[in-house]
């Protein structure tokens, strides 16, 4: 097991600031989830991690120890990309035990960590395959089980399981979660699904354009973003934010209810118009305007089906937020002021 950290880390390619000033530590057997939008920095963060690259400036360290001049075969850091990255001339057994025949192992000892491998993600009658004959599940758990037959210290996992379907997606995350939790080793794992992060993520770190906006639990990060950008990142449909002139008041769609289903105490009544409805399943979304506010103030309820309310398009009904669900951001800067549960 393992700590990273990066410090002051910068990485500009030409004009771009791929990453811009992290400061980030990822503690010893930590699931800590990257999220970001695409194009944020978080596999140029991870490649400097692995040593595939060099920080612009700022420091590395594994263990407490600057390793920016260690190659990264020196770092005993395991890295699975979005692309696994399979020989496609080579079985599956070979392919797992690749990386330990390249260190010259004996032939036994490579023969049971190959084993040990492949028990852990289920794919022992697969050992003989060729990668073309595997679906995406399969050959994504062949790659998982190729970077922990060398026993990292780190896992460092690039959107690994983006190229599977949503139901592969989520038992492959359950798997994923299991077999990190049974090794206990320090893992860093990139997407910009934030199910996922919330998921998975043991602390989530959120990025944007190179810097990080918020490490936290899942559950800070949702019930007390630090900003606008992450509050607005974070939650299908996002967080509500209406326009108050010199602040940003924010609230989640689910915590934005008709008033005669709620009780009343310690709320804020808004008058809400009603534009459209939509039929989630076990939700609806309705959609609409606050009234008497300029700028017009569009916001989404998210209310579950068990909740019985008549709400149709084109009425007005009373909604209200409890005032403990109300968050205040800052107009200029975008910080949380106050409020939000942790
Ligand atoms: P993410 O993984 O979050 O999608 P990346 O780390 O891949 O983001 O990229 C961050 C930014 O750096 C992007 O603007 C990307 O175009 C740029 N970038 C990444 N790698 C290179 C490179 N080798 N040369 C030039 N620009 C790059
Ligand atoms: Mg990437």
């Amino acid at each position: 097991m393992a700590t990273v950290e990066a410090r002051r880390v910068y990485k500009l390619f030409d004009e771009v600031r791929a990453v811009d000033g992290i400061d980030l530590i990822a503690k010893e057997g930590e699931f800590l989830v990257l999220l970001g939008p695409s194009g944020c920095g978080k596999t140029t963060l991870m490649r400097m991690i692995a040593g595939l690259e060099q920080p612009t400036s700022g420091e590395i360290l594994l263990d407490g120890v600057v390793v920016n001049e260690r190659p990264p075969r020196a770092r005993n850091v395991a890295m699975v990309f979005q692309s696994y990255a399979l020989y496609p001339h080579l079985t599956v057994e070979k392919n797992i035990s690749f990386p330990l025949r390249a260190v010259g192992m004996a032939k036994e000892e490579i023969r049971k960590k190959v084993e040990w491998a492949a028990r852990m993600f289920g794919i022992e009658r697969l050992l003989d395959r060729k990668p073309r004959q595997l679906s995406g599940g399969e050959r994504q758990r062949v790659a998982l089980a190729r970077a922990v037959v060398r026993q990292p210290v780190v896992f460092l996992l690039d959107e690994p399981l983006s190229n599977l379907d949503a139901k592969l997606r989520n038992s492959a995350r359950d798997e994923l979660k299991q077999f990190q939790r049974n090794l206990g080793t320090t893992t860093i794992y990139v997407t910009h699904d934030q199910a996922e992060a919330m998921g998975l993520g043991d602390r989530i770190a959120v990025l944007s354009q190179g810097k990080v906006m918020q490490v936290g639990t899942p559950q800070e990060i949702y019930g007390a973003p630090a900003n606008t950008f992450v509050a607005t990142f974070i939650g299908s449909p996002p967080m509500n934010m209406v326009d108050e002139g010199t602040t940003w008041l924010g609230f989640r769609p689910e915590a934005f209810l008709p008033r005669d289903v709620t009780s009343t105490a310690d709320t804020v009544t808004f008058p809400f118009r009603v534009t459209r409805v939509e039929y989630l399943g076990a939700d609806h979304l309705i959609y609409g305007v606050l009234e008497g506010r300029t700028p017009e103030a569009h916001v989404i309820s998210k209310l579950p089906n068990n909740i019985r309310a008549e709400i149709v398009a084109g009425e007005k009904y009373d909604f209200v937020v409890r005032k403990s669900d109300l968050v205040r951001f800052d107009r200029a800067s975008g910080e949380r002021l106050d409020g939000g549960a942790q």
